[in-house]
């Protein structure tokens, strides 16, 4: 409410909340700081896991930044600002979205106190988007190429990444089926190697244990065969892809035929079988012993197909179908004439098995697929369900280094570095924005200090140990492993990361603290106000 003349004018809808100056930077910072504490603990491979049940009584057990966050339902706004870190980090690229998060609030920290020394926002803002410029040349300088060749190396990002999930004794097992399942379906692109992820399939199943999870060459499809006298098993499989239905198909217009006698209508009914068989000859004249159908198949036409001993599945999903086609090599046949030995599919095995209590068609052995299938399982709902989340942030991983192969050291090395750097940097820019940019080196050695309380060492010793590290020439390797508690070369101890995972984090985190630092006024709507529209998405705009 303003005040002309000693009367009130109002400017805003009667209910409207409004917040401004010190009071609204206070509230932001302090919300979205404490979001970003909410997940500090789950930080690296000593970090806790935190049990949430959401309002329907369902439990998840994860140290999962983005699961976690997803689940607390922030309400705040600065707060929610925070959590679209995480999930554009996590759509984005998969991983590290504890990481982009905490920086994120240690940022705000740093922004808070330059705030309070009456450091005016402009400055904190530029200083941060300059330390941001330069972090990325460092990035660049310390970063690593890696040969898309190098296998192990991506190995070692996809076991990294899961150093911090609990899947005890699955990690090399799960490393191995995300490196070759990226290395399968990779395409190359204009400027490098890409991944489609929906080019890997995953299944989730409870039962059996998490290192029964395994790659399958091929597709797994959620089907049953269609007749119980068809094999369940078909080695060496030519596979008919169609999208045409196996049975007579209505007409859309009736039309009325009068039948004068039975003959005539044995003719009608004769007519019609031959139709319908005639369909299963062109597809054994074409060599084919399995059929995968979009729409439906007739009982005739089943029955036929179980006489030649084809392998029938009915009703497959139209996403499916494409998928068959990329892993099988076959073309999707739309009418039975066009079926030659050249639209078939190729797979070394098509079975029928069982899975927990389901029936699942298994197309393995595949040439060269295109697409292909991960089934992962656990002892019950919820492991699998943190298999699952594992098994995304090894494939997440390597499918970064695919599309960017340049590794930094994990451990917090890299963030070491990087604040090292900065800090030299920052005196060559004096003023105030020094500052600002010394505070932003500090703010990223969270993540050091973190990984280490976490793991109940002494943060403010690691850290003097490290920065001391990377004092000494060749030093920017040194970081922190938790498996061992000790100052180790990260290289050494293949605890490595995608660049481009880390890249993505520091620019959102950036991003969303100087969206914060900006914002001194806060006008809440009396009814709901929805968020902003899509913050943190990394792309940065005046
Ligand atoms: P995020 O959600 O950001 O991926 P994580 O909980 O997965 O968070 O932790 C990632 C951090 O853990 C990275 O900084 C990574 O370098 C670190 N890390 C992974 N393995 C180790 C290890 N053995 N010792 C120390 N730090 C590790
Ligand atoms: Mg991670």
């Amino acid at each position: 409410m303003a005040q002309i003349g000693g009367y009130p004018v109002y400017i805003l809808k009667e209910g409207t909340e409004r917040r401004t100056g010190k009071s609204a930077k206070e509230e932001n910072f302090s919300a979205a700081i404490a979001v970003a504490e909410t997940v500090k603990t789950s930080l690296g491979p000593k970090g806790m896991n935190k049990l949430l049940v959401d309002s329907l009584g369902d439990i998840t057990i994860t140290n999962d930044g983005k699961t976690i966050l997803d689940e607390i339902e922030v309400q705040h706004p600065a707060g929610k600002m925070v959590v679209e870190i995480a999930k554009t980090q996590h759509d984005k690229v998969g991983d590290g979205t504890t990481t982009s998060v905490v920086i994120a609030g240690e940022l705000l920290k740093k922004a808070r106190e330059l705030d309070n020394q009456d450091i005016h926002q402009n400055v904190i803002f530029h200083g941060f988007r300059k330390a941001l410029v330069k972090a990325e040349q460092i990035l660049n300088d310390i970063s690593k190429a890696v040969d898309i060749g190098d296998i192990e190396s991506f190995k070692n990002v996809a076991r990294t990444a899961m150093n911090s999930k609990n899947i005890a004794g699955a990690q090399e097992r799960f490393a191995e089926i995300a490196t070759n399942a990226i290395m399968q379906v990779k395409t190359q692109g204009d400027k490098g190697y890409l991944v489609d992820f929906d080019n890997i399939q995953i299944i989730k199943k409870a039962g059996k244990s998490i290192k029964d999870s395994e790659l399958i060459q091929g597709l797994i499809i959620d089907k049953e065969v269609v007749h119980s006298g068809m094999p369940k098993k078909v080695e060496d499989a030519k596979i008919v892809v169609t999208d045409a239905a196996l049975e007579i198909e209505k007409t859309e217009i009736t039309a009325e035929v009068q039948v004068k006698s039975p003959i005539q209508l044995q003719g009608f009914i004769d007519n019609e079988e031959n139709m319908l068989k005639s369909m299963v000859d062109k597809i054994v004249a074409a060599g084919a012993n399995v059929v995968f159908c979009q729409k439906g198949i007739d009982d005739t036409v089943q029955d036929y197909l179980a006489k030649n001993g084809i392998l029938s599945v009915r009703r497959v999903k139209r996403s499916d179908i494409e998928k068959l086609t990329r892993a099988t090599g076959a073309k999707i046949t739309n009418r039975l004439e066009d079926l030659d030995p050249e639209t078939l599919g190729y797979a070394g095995l098509v079975e029928e098995k069982k899975v927990g209590k389901d029936h699942m068609i298994f197309i393995s052995g595949c040439r060269d697929p295109k697409a292909v299938s991960i089934l992962v399982r656990g002892g019950g709902t919820n492991i699998t369900e943190e298999a699952d989340r594992c098994m995304h942030d090894a494939l997440s991983a390597v499918k970064a280094l695919v599309e960017l192969p340049e590794i930094i050291p994990g451990g917090g090395a890299a963030q070491v570095e990087i604040a090292k750097r900065l800090r030299e940097y920052a005196g060559t820019i004096g003023g105030k924005e020094q500052l600002a940019i010394e505070v932003y080196a500090d703010a990223l050695e969270i993540i050091p200090k973190v990984l280490a309380e976490n793991g109940g060492l002494d943060a403010v010793e690691i850290l003097a140990d490290l920065r001391a590290k990377h004092d000494v020439e060749g030093g920017v390797v040194f970081g922190l492993n938790l498996f061992s508690g000790q100052i180790e070369n990260m290289e050494d101890a293949t605890i490595v990361e995608p660049k481009a995972i880390f890249l993505q984090g520091l620019r959102s985190a950036t991003e969303v603290a100087n969206m914060i630092v900006k914002i001194d006024d806060v006008i809440i709507a009396s009814k709901l106000s929805k968020g902003p529209k899509n913050p943190g998405n990394g792309d940065f705009e005046d």
